[in-house]
């Protein structure tokens, strides 16, 4: 097993590397971008103040404005006119040198700039601080200006404050850290916890256990899995159960031939042998009873390459309806003994496109069921016609005891027999109940549509359809078709 690759490690370090990742954009956000973000401010404010003075350079409170500028911001600002007057407001705090400093070269360095713009840094002696200065002109033309305006601002040294808040955000960010690994670890373990539980569960699915506890607080996902979980073993159980009783069925079925077929045998070998009557009674036992068992190996064969997809269909063109009075011919027999009827109503001439040997073996189990469950008047009818325009329909009826609606869906499944069959019917022979799977399986295959009806105590319907071929209309692909089934209820 491999730890880390399990969903408790997984949602772990994904919730740790997210915290990582938003720590690390706080740190640069916050830490490592803070000088520039300050200098950005700065000039922003510079900037700002600059717009105010140009735009109000007319109006009637223009010191006031200037001295506003200057408070709220702290700023020392110079005015010098062309006559070499000169408006100072210092709100800078503390320093007088910005007074003492000749403007003459900013005055310069203004006229000669591109924009009419300048700004400068430098370093401020006294007051160990950087000055961030803006110089520009006042007025609408740049060879007379009204005006120079110089603002001058500081540059507090913010390398103390970025330490400070360095080691704060190594503090803080180990204690988000910590907190994380912690809360990740409950969370991960949350998560993935009843997903261990489902699966340890779930290890006894194939011994069609299940037994997950499912609390009222776990996630609907998992609460629909353990329901699925629970569903599949359930069928599993019962498959297990059908394959026990089939392999109780076949081992019963075996043996029983085998043991006639024993017994017979000694009788020859001991009494019948030389009168020839008997010796021919004896055998003919032998022969139908190798015949059943034959029959019932073939049947368990013919099933298992069909479902394991195995069996390829050999599709030709052939008369249904001389098929199907074929088949119904092979119970002729049947009438002799047990006086049962096969009432046969085919239309003539339907030709389809099938596996002939394969759909002679659904028409023969079909038939072969309804003569099992055949109802006190003792007839099976069978019918064969054109339903609708290029669809034939296939039906075998009985009037025998019926399918409760409950076992009705599952007639069709392998090995599946409805358990509580009254004794009653006329031929106590006990299927394998697979009849049913191989009629499924077959015309599933060839994708007909087909279905049972059936009501208990009045008796059941069987049927497929199929496209009738036509020379001109070449059949169609095989495509799966639903099983349909119409349960109608005992009355
Ligand atoms: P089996 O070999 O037992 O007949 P099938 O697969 O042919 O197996 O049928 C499955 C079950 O369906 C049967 O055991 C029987 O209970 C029921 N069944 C099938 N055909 C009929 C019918 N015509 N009337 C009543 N029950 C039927």
């Amino acid at each position: 097993m491999n730890f880390f690759r399990s969903i408790k490690f997984r949602v772990w370090t994904r919730f740790v590397i997210i915290v990582l990742a938003m720590l690390a954009i706080t740190y640069i956000c916050l830490i490592a971008m803070f000088p520039m973000f300050y200098g950005w401010m700065k000039s922003y404010e510079i900037n700002e103040a600059f717009v105010e003075i140009r735009s109000n350079w007319e109006s009637d409170n223009f010191g006031d404005i200037l001295d506003k500028q200057a408070s709220a911001k702290k700023m020392y600002i110079e005015i010098i006119y062309p006559n070499n007057s000169t408006i100072i407001v210092n709100r800078l705090g503390g320093s007088h040198s910005l007074a003492m400093i000749s403007k003459k070269d900013f005055i310069k360095s203004v006229d000669k700039s591109e924009n009419g713009l300048i700004y400068k840094t430098f370093r401020d002696e006294q007051e160990d601080n950087f000055i961030q200065m803006l110089g520009s002109y006042i007025g609408n033309d740049r060879e007379y200006p009204d005006a120079y305006v110089f603002i001058f601002n500081y540059l507090q040294p913010i390398g103390t404050t970025v330490q400070i808040f360095q080691n704060q955000f190594y503090i803080v960010g180990m204690l988000i850290l910590i907190m994380t690994v912690f809360m990740s670890t409950v969370f991960s373990n949350k998560i993935s916890e009843p997903i261990i539980r489902i699966n340890n569960s779930a290890k006894k699915l194939p011994q069609g256990q299940f037994d997950a506890k499912i609390g009222k607080r776990d996630y609907m996902e998992i609460k629909q899995l353990a329901g699925t979980l629970s569903e599949a073993s359930k069928e599993i159980a019962k498959s297990d159960d059908l394959r026990r009783e089939l392999m109780s069925n076949i081992s019963h079925d075996l043996r029983t031939p085998l043991t006639m077929i024993k017994a017979y045998a000694e009788m020859i070998r001991d009494i019948s042998g030389d009168n020839p009557e008997k010796r021919e009674k004896h055998l003919k036992v032998i022969i139908d009873e190798t015949d059943r068992l034959s029959s019932l190996v073939t049947d368990i064969l013919d099933l298992s390459k069909l479902q394991a997809g195995v069996a390829e269909l050999n599709v030709e063109t052939f008369n249904l309806s001389e098929n199907v009075t074929g088949v119904v011919s092979r119970f002729e027999v049947i009438k002799y003994n047990d006086g049962i009827t096969v009432d046969l109503q085919a239309e003539e001439d339907i030709r389809i496109s099938a596996d002939i040997s394969k759909l002679d073996q659904v028409i023969y189990n079909l038939i072969n069921n309804a003569v099992t469950y055949v109802g006190e008047d003792n007839t099976v009818f069978v019918r064969l016609f054109r339903k609708d325009e290029g669809i034939v329909r296939f039906e075998v009826e009985d009037h025998g005891e019926g399918i409760s609606p409950e076992n009705l869906p599952y007639i069709w499944d392998r090995y599946y027999k409805v358990s509580e069959r009254s004794a009653t019917h006329k031929r106590a022979k006990m299927g394998s109940g697979i009849g049913l799977s191989i009629v499924k399986s077959v015309l599933e295959q060839h994708g007909f549509k087909y279905g049972a009806e059936s009501s208990l105590g009045k008796g059941s319907k069987f049927w497929f359809e199929a496209p009738e071929y036509s020379e001109t209309q070449p059949p169609e692909e095989p495509k799966k078709h639903k099983l349909e089934l119409k349960i109608q209820k005992k009355q």
